[in-house]
């Protein structure tokens, strides 16, 4: 059966900033597939090449079979996309907004308006529709967002980002259409840095690091291939480096720590490794207070998505984001002073 998608060693750089390295992956149709990465890893532009808006260094790119280098306009009808930031007219009601939007697909008056009339349906936005798009809360516009990009019946929804910014019941809400949208066969790719909206929504997905591909799978096989269970530790609420890396030491020769990774962006908090061990929170414990460490938290739990990027990369995702923004601000920094 043909992928839904198929990218292969996808590279594209912009001047010596190599966005995308090398980046494969394959959809099946029908599934709800996340790239998953934290800002700046590559998801933007990967997206951007599929869809035909940037042109690659090298790759190939498959919707449904179509070469989107070879044919784009034949592979841009069988997508969908909705982009991080759409720029919606603010004096158009959803539903004129939408009528507009069937006229630039050049769909016939009638089959627009049942069209439109199912989406509005589908995405509950049936109370909203003769309401200026100005007066929409972040929530609503990507409802919107979403039928927009479904309007020509798209086999392929592509979405980057599709909840960035919202509070998480609107999250939430957008998640279950999503999920309600690949039922009804339409494949759904998109990108996102959140843990918990891959961890929710997709059946298979690539963690993206620095422009490749560092892990694949289901949610369920990624996490399980990292193994044992974590125990996240707090020795304050903000620890100073020095103290928890002494602490990391100690504990680390206790013998069913297998790893322990200092997280910065959680006030230095410890995540430990650990291979099946009953009684480890209170091992753990006697040893620290063994050695006149305080403890501020202490839990154990299963591995998530973001200890099988720490497993990868060495670092949390939200570490990752932190520096990935630190380091775009040094080089605006830098730019504003040479003006
Ligand atoms: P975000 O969610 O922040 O957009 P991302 O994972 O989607 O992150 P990309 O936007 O694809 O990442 O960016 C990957 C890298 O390429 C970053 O270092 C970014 O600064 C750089 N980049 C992206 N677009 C351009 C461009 N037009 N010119 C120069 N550099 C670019």
């Amino acid at each position: 059966m043909t992928d839904a998608v198929r990218v292969e060693h996808l590279k594209k750089f912009y001047g010596n900033i190599k966005a995308v390295e090398d980046i494969s992956f394959k959809v099946e149709k029908g599934e709800i597939f996340a790239l998953l990465g934290p800002n700046g890893a590559g998801k933007t532009t990967t997206i951007r090449c599929l869809c035909s808006l940037t042109k690659p260094d090298a790759g190939l790119l498959e919707i449904e079979g179509i070469s989107v280098i070879e044919k784009p306009k034949q592979a841009r009808a069988l997508m969908g996309y909705v982009a991080q930031e759409i720029a919606l007219d603010k004096i158009l009601t959803g539903k004129e907004l939408l009528e507009l939007q069937s006229g630039i697909y050049h769909m016939p008056r009638s089959s627009a308006q049942a069209r439109i009339t199912e989406l509005i349906n589908l995405l509950d936005l049936q109370d909203y529709q003769d309401r200026r798009t100005g007066t929409y809360s972040g929530g609503l516009r990507r409802r919107l967002d979403l039928a927009t990009g479904l309007l020509h019946y798209p086999k392929v929804l592509i979405l980057d980002e599709p909840t960035v910014g919202l509070d998480i019941e609107s999250r939430k809400i957008i998640w279950s259409l999503l999920t309600k949208i690949a039922g009804d066969g339409t494949t759904v790719l998109l990108s996102s840095h959140y843990l918990e909206e891959v961890d929710a929504l997709a059946n298979r997905l690539v963690i993206i690091d620095k422009g490749t591909v560092i892990a694949s799978g289901s949610p369920t096989e990624l996490k399980q291939k990292v193994g044992g269970d974590r125990i996240t530790l707090k020795i304050r609420e903000f620890s100073p480096l020095e103290e928890v890396e002494k602490a990391k030491n100690i504990l680390k020769e206790l013998p069913f720590v297998e790893d322990a990774i200092i997280n910065n962006a959680q006030g230095n908090s410890l995540n430990l490794v650990i291979n099946s061990q009953t009684n480890a929170l209170s091992r753990i414990e006697q040893s620290l207070t063994g050695n006149d460490f305080p403890i501020f938290s202490i839990a154990q739990s299963r591995p998530s998505l973001d200890d099988v990027y720490l497993a990868a990369t060495g670092q949390t995702l939200l570490d990752a984001e932190i520096k990935s923004s630190a380091s775009r601000d040094l080089k605006l920094e830098k730019k504003m002073q040479m003006k």
